[in-house]
């Protein structure tokens, strides 16, 4: 290694899941939504002016701000914007987390935290799912375990779990000095939001995505809100690295989408639907799993190895996540697709499995 090489930031990168091209493909890998985006937004890409493109975008992209706010009935300024919520946590991270002590977050959830961690030299400890794959809220009590932090998904992931809210109540009461994020990427799909709670614990931030419920994965539009105060903190930081990270195309078309409460409630209850559908079927092919609020399933065969199913679905172009760490190397992740998706995938792991493999 040349002498220079020891002034860099080294990092081990977040491995996001595969983006195949194929167009044959059945693509449950990433958690998108497999239902086009609202038609709000295409209206707005035809009507857009290019013109426009000359100047920079308003900084403060007021114009979807101010939808996100509408829709959770919230103050403009306890709005934050970014580039998907990996920008939003990401800045969160920086902004929060900030003590020599230790954040906390699950041993298995988005395995972007730790990378954020190592990235911006913050200490963390992963503090060990029961065996249920469950958060256990008392280990996050700052008596029981002094933090400077703490961040976990609700539902979590890849494991689709859901923490109820007095739990997640129960770890702000034992937690006033620290700021606690609750990444809410997927609780659209049946899990309930700490929201509520923003009103009684000004150290609550809420991250949420439109990446999964809203069908904008392509777009990149995360959002986070929390106390006023909290938002001055995490905008002074944002703009202290780049002022206009939300492009104008982006705000334009996420703020239609915001408006169009019909069409994402539409999309969001069928994907529910078949996921309780899919869960029914999983358990007849001999799979188990935690009960999913996400829009994915983390399930686990009785008989076949999880490697092996990936495998073989891979073959057939079926793309799903399967994670090889220690406590999570006989699960899948799957994705929930559409029906006819769903069924595909279904008749194939029927006719693999083998009748002797039936649950
Ligand atoms: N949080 C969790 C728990 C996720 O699974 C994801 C998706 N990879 C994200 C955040 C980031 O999603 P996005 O940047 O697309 O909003």
């Amino acid at each position: 290694m040349s002498k220079w090489e020891d002034n860099v930031r080294k990092v081990v990168p977040y491995v996001p899941g595969e983006q195949p091209r194929q167009k044959d493909m059945i693509k449950l890998n990433t958690n998108e939504n497999p239902y086009p985006p609202s038609g709000e937004a295409a209206k707005v890409l035809q009507a857009f002016d290019e013109d426009t493109l000359r100047l920079y975008p308003d900084p403060t992209a007021a114009e979807l701000v101010n939808a996100i706010a509408d829709v959770y009935q919230v103050s403009p300024k306890q709005v934050f914007v970014g580039v998907g919520s990996d920008d939003v946590l990401a800045m969160s991270f920086m902004t929060f987390f900030n003590s020599e002590k230790p954040i906390l977050f699950p041993d298995i959830t988005y395995s972007f935290y730790d990378v954020w961690a190592e990235e911006f030299r913050i200490p963390y400890e992963r503090v060990m799912l029961d065996e249920e794959f469950k958060i256990v809220p008392e280990q996050y009590f700052s008596e029981n375990h002094q933090n400077g932090g703490i961040v976990f998904p609700n539902p979590n992931a890849p494991t689709g779990v859901e923490l109820p809210l007095d739990a997640i109540e129960a770890i702000l009461q034992h937690n006033p000095d620290v700021a606690v994020i609750v990444d809410e990427a997927y609780v659209d799909f049946g899990a309930v939001s700490a929201l509520p709670l923003l009103k009684k614990y000004e150290n609550l931030l809420v991250v949420q995505t439109t990446s999964k419920s809203r069908s904008l994965a392509g777009m990149r539009i995360g959002y986070a809100i929390g106390n006023e105060k909290m938002i001055r903190y995490l905008n002074d930081v944002k703009y202290s690295f780049n002022s206009y990270t939300m492009n104008q195309l982006t705000i334009a078309m996420g703020a239609a989408v915001f408006r169009d409460t019909a069409y994402f409630e539409e999309t969001v209850a069928k994907v529910v639907e078949t996921r309780e559908w899919a869960k029914k079927e999983f358990t007849r092919l001999g799979f188990s799993f935690g009960d999913s609020k996400a829009n994915f399933v983390f399930v686990t065969h009785k008989s076949v190895p999880a490697k092996q199913i990936f495998q073989a679905l891979r073959e057939q172009h079926i793309y799903v996540r399967y994670f090889d760490k220690p406590r999570t190397d006989r699960y899948l992740r799957i994705t929930i697709g559409t029906r006819e998706q769903m069924q595909i995938l279904f008749d194939f792991l029927e006719e693999y499995l083998g009748k002797d493999s039936l649950g």
